[in-house]
C-alpha cells in the first residue's frame, strides 16, 4: 500500500509536483479530493453532501480503492446508487483503479452538535485488554443510541430498564438479568447498542461485551473443544455489562445448553449486569429446560410490543429530522398506516421513497409514494385478503373453508374461526362489521369478541401463539 504523500504521481493527479498541495497531506486524501471534486460537479451538491461527504479513501490495493464509509447505512446506499460513479471518477483521477470495496467504519466525529451522540469511534467493543478477550465482542451500530430511539407505549418499559441499567454504576439487582423480548425489528438490538454506547461513555471504566447468541455458543463450543471452559468463563469475568442478542437461537442445542446456562448463571453471583434478548418471552422459548427458562425470568422481563400508529409516526418523524429532509405529514401517516410489521419494514419504504425524490430531483409526495410502494403494499393487501386467511386457517385446522362462514359452535369450528377473524382484523384494514359480513354476516361484536380471545390467548397459550405464528408465515404474512 501506497502512503506518505509524498511518492505517488499517478493518472490525472499529481500532488507531490505542486508546492501549495499540504506537505504531510496522504496521496489518498489528495486523490479523494479531486474525485469529490468531479463527483459534486457530476451528482450535484445535495448528494455530494448527504452521501459522499462522509466517505474516506483509506488505501489503494492494487486496482481496488478501498472506501470507509461510517454506517452500514450509507454504505449500503452509495453501493446501490453511486458505485459506477465512484469508479469512474477515482479511474479518472488515477488510472489504476477498477473497482471500489466499500466498508463500514465509523470515525470520531468533529462536529459539535454530534457532542451529545457518544462518538463513534471505534466499531467494536472489546476493552483495553484485548488480549485477554480476543474477538470477544460484536460491532455495535453508532446509529443505535438512546437519544435516537423513540419511545412509545409500547416500549417504554424495555426503554426504562435499558436506561437504567446504561446509568448505572454497577449491576442492578431486580434488574438483572434484564430479559428484552419482542417481534422482528422492534428494536431490541438498538437498545443493547444503545446500552453500550451509554456506558462507554459516561461509565468508560465499566467493560461492556454485546454479543450475538450465536457468537456466545460459538465461542463457548470452542471452548469445550479445546476442553478450556474455564478460560471461557474467565474470558467474562472482567467484565461488567454483558449483553446477550437473540437467545432463541440457543434453544434445543441440549449438550452445550446446560454447561451455557451455567456460565450464565456464574456471572450473574458475579455481580455482573447481563441484559439479554430474544423473540418471545423466557416462558415460551421452546427446547430449553424449564429451570433455565425460569432462571432467565429471574430479573425483569420487559416485552416491546408491536408498534402502535403513534410510535411508527413518531419513528418517521424522527428518521426525517435526522437526515434533515424533508418529507410532508400526508407521506408519513400514510407509511406509518400501512406498514404496521415492523421498524425496519418502515425505515425501508421511508427509504426507497425519499432516495426516489432524490434521483428524480423532484419533492416527496404521496402520490409518488404511492406509486413507489405499490409493489410492497400490493404484496401486503395480497397477504391480507380475508379469504386467504380463510382458507390458510381451514386448511391449517382441517376444517372445511364454509365452517368459516356457519353458524356452528362447537369448539372444534369454533375457535379456527375465531384465529381467522382475529388474524383479518390484524392483518388487513377491513371494519369489524364488513369483517363479519365476511364471516357469514356475523355481528361486529361477535368479530371483537373473537378477537379479544384470541389475543388473550395468544398472551397465555404458548400453543394457541405457536398455531397463529405458523399460519402467518404459511401465508407468508
Ligand atoms: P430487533 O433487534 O428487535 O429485531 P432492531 O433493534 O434491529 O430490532 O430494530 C430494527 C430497526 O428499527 C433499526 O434500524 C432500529 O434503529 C429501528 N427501530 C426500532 N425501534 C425503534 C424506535 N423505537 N425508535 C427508533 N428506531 C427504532
Ligand atoms: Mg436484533
Amino acid at each position: 500500500m501506497e502512503s506518505g504523500g509524498t511518492t505517488l504521481e499517478h493518472g490525472a493527479l499529481n500532488i507531490t509536483s505542486s508546492p501549495n498541495t499540504q506537505p504531510h497531506m496522504r496521496y489518498e486524501d489528495a486523490l479523494w479530493n479531486a474525485v469529490c471534486t468531479r463527483l459534486r460537479v457530476v451528482l450535484g451538491e445535495d448528494v455530494y453532501r448527504s452521501w459522499l461527504k462522509p466517505i474516506q479513501l483509506d488505501m489503494i490495493d492494487d486496482d481496488c480503492a478501498r472506501l470507509s464509509l461510517p454506517t452500514r447505512f450509507i454504505r449500503d446506499w452509495v453501493h446501490n446508487h453511486y458505485s459506477s460513479a465512484l469508479i469512474d471518477a477515482l479511474s479518472q483521477e488515477d488510472e489504476r483503479i477498477r473497482s471500489i470495496d466499500l466498508i463500514i467504519q465509523a470515525r470520531p466525529n468533529n462536529d459539535a452538535a454530534s457532542a451529545l451522540t457518544p462518538a463513534p469511534v471505534a466499531l467494536e467493543v472489546i476493552t483495553p485488554e484485548a488480549d485477554a478477550a480476543p474477538d470477544m465482542g460484536a460491532s455495535l451500530d453508532p446509529r443505535y443510541t438512546f437519544d435516537r430511539f423513540v419511545v412509545g407505549k409500547p416500549n417504554e418499559l424495555a426503554y426504562a430498564a435499558a436506561k437504567r441499567i446504561a446509568d448505572s454504576s454497577e449491576a442492578l439487582v431486580g434488574c438483572n438479568p434484564l430479559f428484552l423480548y419482542g417481534g422482528v425489528g422492534l428494536g431490541k438490538t438498538h437498545l443493547m447498542h444503545a446500552i453500550a454506547w451509554h456506558v462507554r461513555l459516561h461509565h468508560p471504566q465499566r467493560r461492556v461485551v454485546y454479543l450475538s447468541a450465536e457468537q456466545f455458543m460459538y465461542q463457548f463450543i470452542k471452548a469445550l473443544q479445546s476442553r478450556d471452559t474455564l478460560a471461557f468463563k474467565e474470558q467474562f469475568r472482567s467484565v461488567d455489562v454483558l449483553m446477550v442478542d437473540d437467545v432463541q437461537f440457543i434453544s434445543g442445542k441440549d449438550s452445550t445448553q446446560e454447561e451455557f446456562f451455567h456460565t450464565f448463571n456464574a456471572l450473574v453471583e458475579q455481580n455482573k449486569q447481563l441484559v439479554i434478548s430474544a423473540d418471545r418471552s423466557p416462558t415460551d422459548l421452546s427446547g430449553i429446560e424449564e429451570r433455565i427458562r425460569s432462571r432467565l425470568a429471574w430479573g425483569l422481563v420487559a416485552d416491546i410490543h408491536t408498534t402502535s400508529f403513534e410510535l411508527r409516526y413518531g419513528i418517521l418523524e424522527s428518521k426525517v429530522a435526522q437526515q434533515s429532509i424533508t418529507v410532508p405529514r400526508d407521506v408519513l401517516e400514510f407509511l406509518a398506516r400501512r406498514i404496521t410489521s415492523n421498524v425496519r419494514e418502515l425505515e425501508g419504504a421511508l427509504t426507497r421513497v425519499v432516495a426516489q425524490a432524490d434521483m428524480l430531483g423532484m419533492p416527496v409526495t404521496l402520490e409518488g409514494t404511492q406509486i413507489l410502494l405499490q409493489d410492497l403494499l400490493r404484496s401486503c393487501d395480497r397477504r391480507v385478503s380475508i379469504e386467504d386467511i380463510q382458507k390458510f386457517v381451514a386448511d391449517y385446522y382441517r376444517v372445511k373453508v364454509s365452517d368459516m362462514f356457519s353458524p356452528r359452535r362447537s369448539v372444534s369450528v369454533a375457535r379456527p374461526r375465531q384465529v381467522a377473524m382475529y388474524l383479518s382484523k390484524i392483518l388487513t384494514d377491513k371494519s369489524l362489521p364488513e369483517i363479519g359480513r365476511k364471516f357469514g354476516g356475523k355481528d361486529h361484536t361477535t368479530v371483537m369478541h373473537a378477537v379479544k380471545r384470541i389475543t388473550d390467548f395468544i398472551h397465555n397459550d404458548p400453543e394457541l401463539r405457536e398455531d397463529v405464528e405458523r399460519i402467518q408465515r404459511m401465508m407468508g404474512a
